[in-house]
């Protein structure tokens, strides 16, 4: 069955073999971070509803636990922030009652103020929030927030969550060079870490294609320092290693042999090759490190080309 919300097994580092499910239409997102490695945000949306219907991947999610059903993780990620689909909480709870997989909820914590978000991603096992400001200015620079959503609100949202949660909550603080790399402008993140309580921080960095081609990665040696600044030091995640994805049609080979017809955008490849962009996007810091394609800034989009 070719499924419509639900894509991989994906392998994860942190995560093992991850089942990935999308609860967005792509891009429904409250962010328009420029290291987004879905690329730029047409407009940003804060408006929670059901943008796909919980029962449809339910069913899916049905299916696949009684013909394959083998992973690590069932993770809540995908083309947007899935907690902007106001049915994300039956999925959870769906996956709490039918299996022992444990569920991630990765979001970018926008709407983790509001209480029924908070009571519906307590359902998961895990929660992973993605950050990297320290006020609303560094905020509007780094992830530039739809109009409705304050930097104040997010991480009272967050305090609030940890408060509530029992289960394991981890805080990536996402890196960029130029923006919130320099020490100093760490040490205030660091602040809001520690006030925050998670079980674990990890450092991540641009090492996928990112929105906006002046969203640089950060050294592993300055990710390093900048790692020990958080007590416990914080676990750089951040990886250029080779990946490959068992059981999957994607593969470096297939997508250079793409770009080697014509230049694509990630999204695009994915189309061609009917995986999901988060496949696509697992290659692409390894064909770049290699020199083998590069990517270029055309019409507001970023574009893939080999060379
Ligand atoms: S990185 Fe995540 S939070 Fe940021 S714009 Fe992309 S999907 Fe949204």
């Amino acid at each position: 069955m070719k499924y419509k919300y639900l894509f991989g097994p994906v392998p994860s580092r942190r995560f093992g073999r991850s089942l990935g499910v999308d609860l967005t239409p792509y891009k429904t997102c409250s962010l328009n971070c420029i290291f987004c490695q879905l690329g730029r945000s047409k407009h940003t949306i804060a408006e929670r509803k059901e943008y796909v219907p919980p029962e449809e991947i339910i069913a899916e999610l049905k299916h696949w636990l009684e013909h394959d059903g083998k992973a690590d993780f069932i993770t809540l990620s995908g083309s947007g922030e899935p907690t902007l689909n106001s049915g994300f909480g039956d999925i959870l709870a769906f996956i709490k009652d039918n299996t022992d997989i444990r569920s991630l909820l990765m979001t970018n914590g926008t709407t983790l103020h509001l209480p029924e978000v908070r009571k519906a991603a307590a359902l998961a096992s895990v929660v992973k929030i993605s950050m990297g400001a320290w006020d609303q200015t560094s905020f509007e620079k780094l992830n530039r927030p739809d109009s409705d959503v304050s930097f104040n609100d997010l991480v009272q949202g967050e305090k609030d969550f940890r408060n509530e949660f029992a289960g394991e909550l981890r805080l990536e603080v996402f890196v960029v060079d130029g923006v919130n790399a320099a020490p100093a402008d760490m040490k205030k993140i660091v602040t809001f870490v520690k006030e925050i309580g998670p079980d674990k921080v990890q450092l991540n960095t641009a090492v996928r294609p990112a929105a906006e081609a002046d969203a640089v990665a950060v050294g592993s040696e300055k990710m390093n320092e900048l790692a020990l600044l958080f007590e416990p030091p914080a676990e750089v995640i951040a990886s250029f290693k080779k990946v490959t994805i068992e059981g999957s049609d994607v593969d470096a080979v297939r997508i250079l042999d793409i770009l080697r017809r014509r230049p694509c955008t990630a999204k695009q490849m994915a189309d061609v090759l009917g995986a999901h962009i988060n496949e696509i996007s697992k290659y692409l810091p390894e064909l770049l490190t290699a020199g083998s394609v590069q990517r270029e800034q055309r019409g507001g989009e970023v574009f893939f080309v080999a060379t």
